[in-house]
This record gives structure tokens, sequence and C-alpha cells, in this order.
């Protein structure tokens, strides 16, 4: 879920067609943040936590309205589509038919958290039902979530490629160099989540993946967030991009990333132990002792240990 985040950040700035399709341009600059698709990102990641991991559909998708209408209220200027905010606003919300790639940008941490593909793909489509309930909605949601699934296994690539073309009829078929001439900000799944895949597809590391959006262009921030995620699966992120992301991450969201982290350990290799989030480096350590209450519309707010002073806390010895 970090891989989304960070391609959501790296890719904010190119949005709308702005930036001239290269893959040279500095990772961060002064302009670029996090928007929608990192604040529901979070959103996601802490409504499945809250539910925990075999909740049924009804639970996770009381938590994730809950949650996704928390933290959407908390940042209502991260860049939502107008009917989207008008879901996060209103007191009775319900799904609205929406193929937006939004389904898809905001559904990675599902991929690291479930046993199984088939529950991974259920509760993928779960977190796109309560607004894009369309058939492509759903498909983008469930696409996004098996990719990572398979990349955290090491599966080959080739082999994550004709599963989703065979399980979702996505065409793969197309280069980033054939894609790239024609490609405009589109916000639908049916032309984000090919060209997504195809950014990870033919990228070398988690870095190579991110300039691919770039070079194609397009909804840039949420090509980003997508074939981020998968990128992170297969490679992980190299710190010294975490290191300078984490700058444009707010320490709120940074905790919920660390919660999530500790919670898919079993999940995938202990490389996340080694999360910058518990550097030294960024002073953002959660202490030992921290707990939980239940802040408002049941989002969790960590309480810490008196005189714990956690900003300049340093690393916990984890040799004890
Ligand atoms: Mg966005």
């Amino acid at each position: 879920m970090l891989g989304a985040i960070i391609g959501d950040i790296i890719g904010s700035r190119f949005e709308f067609d702005r930036g001239n399709k290269s893959k040279e341009f500095e990772l961060f600059t002064e302009t670029c943040d996090f928007t929608d698709d990192t604040v529901m990102t979070i959103a996601v990641a802490e409504a499945l936590m809250n539910a925990g991991k075999e909740a049924d559909e009804k639970t996770i998708k009381t938590c994730l309205i809950r949650s996704m209408k928390f933290w959407g209220q908390k940042y209502p200027y991260a860049g939502y589509g107008a009917r989207f905010i008008d879901w996060v606003l209103t007191d009775d919300p319900k799904p609205y038919g929406s193929y937006g790639n939004g389904s898809g940008m905001r559904v990675s941490p599902v991929g690291w958290l479930y046993d199984t593909l088939e529950r991974t793909r259920e509760v993928a489509r779960w977190t796109a039902e309560v607004t894009h309930n369309h058939p492509e909605g759903i498909k983008g949601a469930e696409s996004t979530a098996a990719a990572i699934y398979l990349a955290r296994q090491k599966t080959p690539k080739e082999d994550i490629k004709k599963y989703i073309e065979d399980e979702f009829g996505y065409d793969l078929s197309r280069t980033l160099d054939e894609i790239r001439p024609d490609y405009e900000h589109v916000e639908d799944c049916m032309h984000t989540m090919p060209e997504a895949f195809t950014c990870f597809i033919e990228g070398v590391s988690y870095e190579d993946t991110i300039r691919n959006v770039m070079y194609i262009g397009g909804d840039t921030d949420t090509l980003g967030a997508i074939a981020g995620a998968i990128a992170e699966a297969f490679w992980w992120i190299p710190a010294r991009i975490e290191i300078k992301a984490s700058k444009y991450i707010p320490e709120e969201f940074q905790l919920v990333v660390k919660r999530f982290m500790d919670s898919v350990l079993d999940n995938c290799p202990k490389k996340y132990m080694g999360s910058v989030f518990d550097a030294p480096v960024i002073g953002k350590v959660l202490p030992e002792g921290t707990t939980f209450i239940k802040g408002e519309n049941g989002c969790l707010i960590p309480v810490y240990p008196e005189g714990s002073g956690h900003e300049e806390k340093e690393k916990p010895d984890q040799s004890e």
C-alpha cells in the first residue's frame, strides 16, 4: 500500500496532462503532494484492520463506508470526483454505479491482508461495491488486488499478465510505446487498468515502473498508485525513495501505514520490518505501550504512553 501512496505523490504534479511524457524527471519536488488516491488507500487499510481479517461482507462494507467518509471529510480537497465527494458528505451513502478508476487506486491494502486469492478478490469486490458497483469498477479493484497478491508471492510477471488477461479480459498486448502517443487523462477503469498493468509489466524496478507512468502520461497519480502498488509487492521500494516520500505523508497517515505493515507481517517478506517509519531518522515511531481509542466514526486514534516523547524517541531495541 505504501507503493500506492508514493506513486500517487510522485505522479501528482503530472496529473491532467501536465509534463512532457518523459522518464527523465525529478521524483520529488516542492509541487508534489498526496491526493485522493492516498487518502482513500489509508481509509481502506484502516477499515480492513478495524473489521478484522475474517469479517463478513456486511462488517467490511460498514467499516469501509465509515472510514472512507471519515478520512474523506477530514481531507475534502484531495481531488475527488464530484459524485464521490457527494457520497462522502451524505448521511446515507449509496453506491452510484461508477466505473471510475477510484476503485483500483484505493484497493491495494486488500492485496496484502488475506491468505488466498479467492478471499483477496472477494474483499476487493466489496471495497469497490460501496461506490463503484459497475462491473468495470469492480474489475478494476479485483484485478489490482489479485495482481498484488500474486506479485508478493513472486509469481513470474508473465504469469501475472496471463492471469489478468484471462480472468478480467483486459487487453495487455499494447506496449507503452504504442499506448503513449494518444494517451490522455482519463479517469475510468477501462482506460486506466490495462495501462497501469503495462507500466508494471515493462518495468524493471519500483522506480522504473513509476517512471513508466510519467512516460505514458494520463491520470498519472492514479496510474502511479495502481502500478506502484503492484511494483511494491514485486520488488519492494528503495529506502531512499521511502525516506524522501515520507516528508509528504502526514503523521496520522504514517501511523495507519505502520499499523497496517505490522498487521501483514505474516503475509510478506520480513523486509517490512525495516520500514522507514520505524527509522529514527524520520522520528515517527509508535512508542511501546501505545494504545488506540475509537474516535469519531470508529477511526482509531493512537494514545501514546505518558512521557513517551515519541517525536524524539530512538528506535526501540528489537533484540530484547
Ligand atoms: Mg488523485
